[in-house]
């Protein structure tokens, strides 16, 4: 029960990563507010860690929107009363299209969603964290934009998930002091609910041909990686076996970055 008393705060917790990292916290004694876009989803996360035996608040929140992200972040604390541990995952992959092509608002929905969310979910729990002493926030980028740059048409996210390492990096130095750690994960390909989020348009147009006979992931050749695979390391850093690691980007991917 390492997360015993704690409490968390998961993003996009109604699928994938986030999902399995709820359930993963939640087992680890967390008490856990799940958020997520839609009512449905988030329910059937919370039903789950109940049958588990665990504790968790449903949260509904588009995490881009400034004033319900605010309501659920003080739903949160007044059921829980603090936040030791945050999980910024929420995340789409928008529109992949060739930058002449993409038009601004498909760039601004990604820029929203991934950026103005982790922002906004900092901006608003980590107060919070201070209150509690101490924490860790752990944020999700990916492999896309910071070492894999073979995705066609993925400039927006490429740009989102390279700017989320910059500012688990650049907090990290800025909360340290108060005892608080910032990382981040970067999933390669993991087998989520994500691709029901990605319009792909004239991919192909920009796709820069290269071929891997064997499968592009070393550990697994062609078999994408599990959600728990993810959660396991996020639980990791959140918890104190990883109280000297601060600033990290930990990539999650069975070697995948590394050819591809
Ligand atoms: P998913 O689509 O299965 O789950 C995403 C969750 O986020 C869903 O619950 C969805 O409702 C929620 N969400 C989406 N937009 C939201 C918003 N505006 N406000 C609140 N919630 C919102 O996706 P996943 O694969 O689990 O992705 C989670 C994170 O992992 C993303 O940040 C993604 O970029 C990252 N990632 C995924 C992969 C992969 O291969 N699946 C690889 C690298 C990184």
């Amino acid at each position: 029960m390492e997360f015993e008393g704690k409490v968390a705060l998961v993003t996009g917790a109604g699928s994938g990563i986030g999902k399995a990292t709820a359930l993963r916290l939640a087992a680890g004694g967390a008490r856990v507010g799940v958020l997520s876009l839609a009512a449905p989803e988030v329910e059937a996360t919370i039903a789950q860690i109940a049958a588990n035996g665990g504790k968790a608040i449903g949260l509904t929140a588009d995490v881009a929107d400034e004033a319900a992200m605010g309501t659920a972040v003080n739903q949160l604390v007044s059921a829980y009363g603090r936040i030791d541990i945050v999980v910024a995952n929420a995340g789409i992959n928008g529109v992949w299209a060739p930058i002449d092509d993409l038009t601004p608002a498909e760039w601004d929905t990604t820029i929203r969603v991934n950026l103005r969310g982790t922002y906004l979910t900092l901006h608003l729990a980590v107060p919070h964290l201070k209150r509690a002493g101490g924490g860790s926030i752990v944020i999700v980028s990916s492999i896309n934009g910071t070492r894999t740059f073979s995705t066609a048409g993925a400039t927006a996210y490429s740009a989102t998930k390279a700017a989320q390492v910059a500012i688990a990096q650049q907090l990290a130095v800025e909360l340290g002091r108060q005892g608080i750690r910032v990382n981040a994960v970067l999933p390669g390909s993991i087998a989520t609910s994500i691709g029901e989020s990605t319009l792909r348009r004239n991919t192909d147009s920009v796709r820069f041909p290269v071929e891997f006979p064997q499968g592009t992931i070393p550990l697994s050749r062609e078999s994408a990686g599990k959600s728990e695979d993810v959660a396991d390391v996020i639980a990791f850093l959140a918890s104190d076996a990883a109280r000297h690691v601060t600033g990290m980007p930990v990539y999650v991917d069975g070697g995948q970055s590394l050819v591809r």
